[in-house]
């Protein structure tokens, strides 16, 4: 187990590599960003099937949109970006 520093308010997000402010709502051991957070949120209604991607397409491009903006990595969200 890796050293946990108690203390620190920021943190890098796991998936998108941004350095994040803690808020409160990662607090389930994942270090995810608001917008991860919210994407996965996401992902995983799609996968239960009780939305499809064309219902959260506005949602999602926001989410992308905003982690790209603010220089985050969205390799690992290239399945919900817009297929051209
Ligand atoms: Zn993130």
């Amino acid at each position: 187990m890796k050293t946990f520093r108690r203390g620190s308010s920021t943190f890098t997000c796991d998936v998108c590599k941004r350095l994040t402010r803690e808020t409160g709502v990662q607090s389930l051991g994942s270090k995810l960003c608001p917008q991860c957070w919210d994407l996965a949120g996401i992902e995983n209604e799609i996968s239960d099937g009780n939305a499809t991607l064309a219902d959260r397409r506005d949602e999602v491009d926001q989410l992308l949109k905003h982690i790209e903006s603010k220089g985050g990595d969205l390799s690992e969200w290239t399945h919900l970006m817009p297929t051209l």
